[in-house]
């Protein structure tokens, strides 16, 4: 056993990219490349606008409350925290830090690490609005307000995690939720996704459940993939353990550090001791509201199906694997098209092994995400359909398959007359014959105890056909004819 054990918290910021609009005003909210295409007045806080609250946003606040087991309030209201920074056009953020009452609070998850289930306890779950975001150049900073008022989740655990391995597992857990709840696409390519890591160490000797024994908090701030997450954490598990062999480890304050990809360590932002007043105080554009009970039914009832109860379906009713299961609802989009397959005709088992084998194959290949994928389900049972028909072999199924991939064409265009496989058994009983009537001497030897011969006389029938003889039927007529000599 370790001497130390480590205690982790997370902040998990994820934007909710589902509403047409942003939080507190009628800006698109929809992720563009274009910098400054999604502003209105309110967001660049021109003087005299006012803020209207999204319902929208706030439904799916309280569904994502409810899916983490939290307590939803019987009021919803926010308030200014204020501070200066050029992505900040207000001022101030609004949020429900400190005195409203935040959209979940005491839940608790479970999640898998490990093939096991492990749980964490969530402090809070609050919204808020994003800020604007700055590209630094060489000698100039670009501000895009595209940014600026989305609305984004974030949520607060308690520090029950003792590895970077469980902290990326819930992370993880979470934007599968995030995604299977049509809340968020939680893609950390667009910055959906961004976390702070609290991490402490404790001597593992002393009862961890009495927050006296816990170590001193570091905070590291903006770390913006889970990766990240996972080398931050251990740069600190690691850095801690060093200070406490010497005694500089009692010195040290309660701090805030960054997270520095390039080097891959954290660097000292500022002390907890320096921490900035944020003059929070309630937003008074904003009247409080009510959340009614029937409000909260209703949500309730429309959280839709999520991954953990997709998979467990698939494995009782498609009989499916618990690997192969796992595969297929790792990524929400990938599932859908696997359940599109089945919607088209093609049964469970065939579709799982074409999607998790060469589909999910090509994509991790090319970097490609499957919205982008050219070959639809419907396409896809052009091919098993003529595997099961007889047509194709396996074999030419999956050249077949990368040949429509490739050339952008339905997969019908690849199968010809010219190259269909022979599967008609009375064709191929000619032509078998006709091999065996040759073959005297072989099939003299080959009941003699040469059964290798076997092979033989497949590959003539190969041979003859030039490749194109259904093999496992072409094996059966053989066996048949060489019984009658
Ligand atoms: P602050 O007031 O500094 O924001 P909080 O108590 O609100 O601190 O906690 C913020 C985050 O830090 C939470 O995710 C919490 O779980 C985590 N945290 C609190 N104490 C510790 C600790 N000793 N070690 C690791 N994480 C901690
Ligand atoms: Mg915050």
């Amino acid at each position: 056993m370790s001497k130390y054990l480590a205690k982790i918290g997370l902040e998990m910021h994820c934007e909710i990219s589902e509403t047409n609009t942003k939080v507190f005003s009628g800006a698109r909210n929809y992720y563009s490349e274009e910098p400054n295409t999604n502003v209105r007045p309110v967001d660049m806080a021109f003087p005299g606008t006012l803020p209207v609250v999204n319902k929208e946003a706030v439904r799916l606040s309280l569904m994502a409350s409810m899916i983490l087991n939290c307590k939803q309030p019987e009021y919803i209201w926010f308030e200014r925290k204020n501070y200066y920074y050029p992505d900040l056009p207000k001022g101030f953020q609004l949020t429900q830090e400190t005195k409203p009452i935040p959209v979940g609070i005491y839940g608790k998850v479970d999640y898998e690490c490990d093939g096991k289930i492990k749980s964490v306890r969530i402090n809070n779950l609050h919204l808020e609005e994003d800020a604007a975001s700055l590209d630094h150049f060489y000698d100039t900073t670009n501000i895009d307000y595209n940014r600026a008022g989305v609305p984004l989740l974030e949520l607060v655990t308690e520090p029950d995690f003792h590895s970077a391995k469980e902290a990326v597992a819930f992370l993880e857990h979470m934007r599968s939720i995030y995604q299977y709840a049509n809340i968020s696409e939680a893609d950390s390519k667009k910055g959906q996704i961004r976390c702070d890591v609290n991490v402490s160490i404790m001597d593992s000797s002393l009862d961890e459940n009495d927050p006296n024994n816990w170590g001193t908090k570091i905070e590291v701030k903006n770390v913006n993939s889970f990766g990240g997450v996972r080398d931050a954490i251990n740069y600190e598990i690691e850095r801690q353990t060093e200070l406490k062999e010497t005694d500089k480890y009692d010195e040290m304050e309660q701090q805030t550090r960054r997270w520095d990809e390039e080097s891959g360590t954290t660097i000292y932002m500022r002390s907890k001791v320096d921490a900035i007043d944020y003059k929070y105080f309630v937003e008074p554009n904003i009247p409080k509201f009510k959340v009614t009970d029937e409000w909260l039914e209703e949500i309730k009832k429309s959280i839709p199906e999520l991954a953990m109860e997709r998979k467990k379906k698939y494995i009782n009713e498609y009989g499916l694997s618990d690997y192969d299961a796992s595969v297929l609802v790792k990524e929400k989009k990938i599932s859908d098209y696997f359940e599109e397959c089945l919607s088209v005709g093609i049964d469970a088992k065939t579709s799982a092994n074409w999607v998790s084998v060469n589909i999910i194959g090509y994509l991790n290949k090319e970097d490609m995400d499957i919205s982008d994928f050219y070959l639809t389900p419907s396409m896809l049972k052009q091919i098993t359909d003529f595997i099961k028909d007889g047509t194709i072999s396996s074999k030419q199924a999956k050249e077949v398959f990368f040949k429509a991939i490739e050339s952008k064409k339905e997969p019908k265009n690849f199968v010809s007359k010219e190259n269909a496989q022979i599967s008609d058994a009375s064709e191929l009983t000619s032509i078998i014959t006709d091999i065996l009537d040759s073959s005297t001497t072989q099939i003299e030897q080959y009941k003699n105890g040469k059964t290798n011969l076997f092979d033989y006389f497949v590959g003539q029938v190969m041979k003859n056909t030039k490749g194109k003889a259904n093999p496992v039927i072409t094996k059966e007529i053989i066996t048949k004819e060489l019984d009658k000599r």
